[in-house]
């Protein structure tokens, strides 16, 4: 089943689209792109419990979780004991009116270089460390985790300092996984999967990725691979995002692929970054900055003319400053974090480390981010 998208607008600042159908999830779907997927970890977004999230975060659109299975592989059997019908997801008791994709790396935890091989693709699992994932095994655990869509395998070992011929190996190895998985067994997989376009700073290897995979019948949505570009902390050998030479690197990719299909990126990017890829043609982002912010004890604002100009502040709750201030996080926010407590609250939670500092974090930033990306998709439609 696919994923049903339709674009509405193509602009210079990036394209408007609207979704409605979104793989096995079989009700109604209506969301419109620029949006983010919830980032959860273990099923859960961090320090909220699924009562909140439901009912203080009044965000705009359906929500469409980001399951990491980095995150929660230890607990796949368990989870494939219980043998439910909706698996991971009535695992971890998550709503089940929601979408649910399956994300392979938990964009915050370690993603460590050198443990993908010709076989399998490495991801990091907690205090357990590396897991291997070959394509016989990532079906079973499609099985067990049951969600509506999936990031698929790729060899994603491609960080600034490699020499041409490694990615001539991330290639190869990823389209050897695709065609395991997708030409010798397509007819099982009913939950669209979003195909690699990855090649790290290699526009050549980035081209080849797109015209391998931007043509597939089964390409039902595409990940845009820049990992080593994102905020996560445990990320090996980052690149600086620079806007320009992210730009040059997938705006001929965006032109190579089918234009009625996703494109997600996943990982932690601030409000500028976001508007930046949503410039080069990015529909789907994650929402693990919010998180990797509020664990910092750092609250974020937009500007009002953000959707132009990618303004945006951030108040850090370990400042002395913050500490006898008796102002809300954000004046104009209507969250419970801003409509109920001062900065200097807030400020004294986080420097005792007490956990309702990082709930109400939580909800005020991922406010936020829905307003950002509601700002977004009011700009385009202008
Ligand atoms: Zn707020």
């Amino acid at each position: 089943m696919p994923i049903k998208l339709s674009v509405e607008r193509q602009t210079n600042v990036g394209r408007l689209c609207k979704i409605t159908e979104w793989g096995t999830f079989s009700d109604e779907t209506d969301i419109q792109t620029p949006a983010y997927l919830t980032y959860t970890r273990f099923g859960h977004i961090p320090h909220i419990t699924w009562d909140v999230a439901e009912n203080e975060l009044s965000l705009k659109q359906k929500q469409i979780y980001q399951l990491t299975l980095a995150s929660f592989f230890e607990a796949l059997e368990a989870i494939e004991k219980t043998a439910t019908y909706e698996g991971v997801a009535s695992f971890c008791c998550m709503p089940l009116n929601s979408i649910r994709h399956l994300s392979l790396h938990d964009p915050l935890a370690k993603i460590p270089e050198g443990f993908n091989n010709n076989k399998s693709m490495a991801i990091w699992s907690g205090k357990a460390g590396r897991r291997s994932i070959e394509p016989e095994n990532f079906i079973k655990i499609l099985k067990t985790c049951k969600p509506h869509s999936f990031t698929t395998l790729w060899d994603y070992d491609t960080p600034f300092n490699v020499q041409k011929k490694r990615h001539g190996k991330s290639f190869y190895r990823s389209s050897e996984w695709d065609m395991a998985l997708f030409e010798k067994n397509h007819t099982i997989f009913e939950e669209p999967g979003f195909l690699p376009l990855a090649g790290g700073i290699s526009k050549e290897s980035r081209i080849a990725f797109a015209k391998y995979f931007g043509p597939k019948p089964y390409a039902n949505g595409f990940l845009i691979d820049l990992y080593h570009f994102s905020h996560g902390e445990n990320i090996q050998n980052k690149s600086e995002f620079e806007a320009d030479i992210v730009s040059d690197l997938i705006s001929d990719v965006t032109l190579l692929i089918q234009q009625d299909v996703p494109r997600l990126v996943e990982g932690a990017f601030d409000p500028y970054q976001i508007l930046c890829l949503v410039k080069n043609g990015c529909d789907l982002f994650d929402s693990s900055y919010t998180v990797l912010l509020a664990e910092k004890g750092i609250g974020f604002n937009v500007a009002e003319d953000y959707a132009k100009t990618g303004t945006f502040s951030v108040v850090d709750f370990t400042e002395e400053k913050n500490k006898t201030d008796m102002t809300p996080l954000c004046s104009r926010c209507s969250c419970y974090t801003c409509k109920t407590f001062k900065r200097a609250y807030l400020h004294h939670l986080i420097a005792c480390k007490e956990m309702l500092g990082f709930t109400l974090l939580i909800i005020h930033n991922m406010t936020e981010f829905d307003r950002m990306f509601e700002m977004i998709r009011a700009h385009l439609a202008q």
